[in-house]
């Protein structure tokens, strides 16, 4: 935790989590229903980012899905560009630049990516929360429901929400699902139904089921104690990471405003409906926390109640502790412009490699464990392995040649001709000879060039030796 004044209360808020009450029982929060302009940008957004994570898989480009991560079968295509097995460095780097730009946009911005982002968030409170307040009402009435004893009325409520629930965990379980192997293979499930595919119906169950009890049972349990983003902050955050925080500074000490009352009152009125709004069940006036995901209720329901008090807004603001500490607002720092500028690099060589990846890529090796054959007729002739794949959603006409040294000749060990067609998305694997007149073998190794054309172009020279026999 990055600060500041003691809270009234003392700094017993630091020797538990917001999640346990004292007898170590789980502590059920009733997160009041938010609203105002940041919860209303929020809706809006999450509506866009669902729009597109449920709408993604069926979104095609030439036949192909623009995202698939089918990890089982090595599968990979993003924003639809496939990759191979052989990507395995240009995917590595995919990856880090993510993670990279992740850590770094948290250390300067925070959480904001938890609270407006994340599928966790946006799935708990824009689609089953809501639900639960449909259903149940607002916190106090879902408290009221839960304490009352299990009548017609709660019986009702609770089964409906909760089937509600675990359809909507069936649709995410289904969505995930087509990212990892295609909605067309997902319609088929369906289609041929459980029995013809009873292993996958018992993934899709597990899943849904694990689905629908994060968000019916664990929630806030899942940022707090199992995210390893969530678990990263306090080694990512410092007093100039930009979050969610309390200015202490104006709104120490807090108070009710009384006629009459002398002691001169900061401006938090200690009103709690930034506590009473939180899904986290955090009073962010503790200083910045683990729990907080900057979700940004808070900042939304404490300007309410500054407009009321006719006071300034941003009580509750997106500021840095330094800022508060110092009243000094300072966004660009040396640290955000260094940051920035690593970020660039590697977004950079990323979109250099990614727009010089071969569309064919092979790999030609001379076959492990053997040396040179006899063939007869004062020929000797080495085996080679060669593996073309087309990562393209096109078909390729391809052809294999050697060139150097311009008296060998290529023979196919598995294959008829050496030239062939590599259809979109596929891998060709085979073996040929490169047999050489033994007048022409001057040395043990021969420098001996193979090329590969793609459609009666060049694509790719690859040098390789020829082993000849010993004199
Ligand atoms: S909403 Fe604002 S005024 Fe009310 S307790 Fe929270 S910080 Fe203080
Ligand atoms: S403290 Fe505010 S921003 Fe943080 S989780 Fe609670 S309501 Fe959201």
């Amino acid at each position: 935790m990055l600060q500041q004044a003691t809270p009234p209360q003392g700094e017993i808020y630091r020797d538990s989590i917001s999640l346990i009450d004292k007898g170590g029982d789980r502590n059920w929060v009733y997160p009041k229903k938010p609203k105002g302009p940041l919860y209303t940008g929020r809706t809006w957004f999450s509506i866009a980012l669902m729009v597109l994570l449920f709408t993604g898989p069926f979104i095609k480009l030439k036949g192909h899905p623009l995202l698939l991560l089918n990890v089982l079968e090595r599968k990979f295509i993003i924003f639809g560009i496939p990759f191979w097995p052989q990507d395995l460095p240009l995917f590595a780097l995919l990856m880090i630049t993510f993670v990279v730009f992740i850590i770094l946009f948290t250390v300067i911005f925070g959480r904001v990516f938890c609270g407006w982002a994340c599928p966790q968030t946006i799935f708990m409170e824009m689609l089953f929360r809501k639900i639960e307040y449909l259903i149940e009402g607002d916190a106090k009435a879902q408290k009221k429901l839960d304490e009352q004893d299990w009548d017609t009325e709660k019986i009702g409520k609770k089964t409906t929400k909760h089937v509600l629930f675990f359809l909507l965990a069936v649709v995410i379980a289904n969505t995930f699902l087509s990212y990892l192997i295609g909605v067309d293979q997902v319609w088929k499930l369906i289609e041929e139904g459980p029995m013809a595919h009873l292993g996958k119906f018992f993934a899709l169950i597990i899943f849904s089921t694990v689905f629908y009890a994060v968000f019916a049972k664990f929630r806030e349990i899942i940022c707090i104690v199992v995210c390893p983003y969530g678990r990263l902050q306090g080694l990512m955050l410092d007093k100039n990471s930009i979050v969610v925080a309390y200015d202490y500074v104006r709104g120490e000490p807090r108070g009710l405003h009384k006629k009459g009352r002398e002691e001169k009152l900061g401006d938090c009125v200690d009103c709690n409906r930034c506590v009473h709004v939180c899904p986290t069940g955090i009073d962010i006036r503790n200083g910045t926390q683990l729990e907080c995901i900057n979700c940004t209720a808070c900042i939304d329901e404490c300007n309410d109640v500054m407009v009321k008090m006719k006071q300034p807004k941003g009580l509750i603001r997106f500021a840095s502790s330094a800022e508060i500490t110092s009243g000094i607002v300072k966004r660009i720092t040396f640290r955000s412009v260094a940051y920035t500028g690593i970020l660039l690099i590697l977004m950079s060589t990323l979109t250099y490699l990614l727009t010089t990846r071969k569309e064919i890529d092979s790999t030609v090796l001379r076959t492990p464990g053997m040396l040179h054959q006899e063939q007869g007729n004062g020929m000797i002739s080495n085996m080679y392995n060669f593996e073309v794949v087309n990562k393209t959603f096109f078909n390729k006409h391809i052809e294999i040649k050697v060139t150097k040294p311009s008296t060998a000749v290529l023979k196919m060990v598995d294959r008829n001709s050496p030239q062939f067609e590599l259809n979109e998305d596929e891998l060709a694997k085979g073996s040929f000879f490169i047999i050489i007149p033994q007048t022409d073998i001057k040395a043990n190794n021969i420098k001996t060039d193979i090329e590969i054309y793609s459609n009666n172009k060049l694509i790719q020279t690859i040098e390789t030796n020829f082993v000849g026999p010993v004199k």
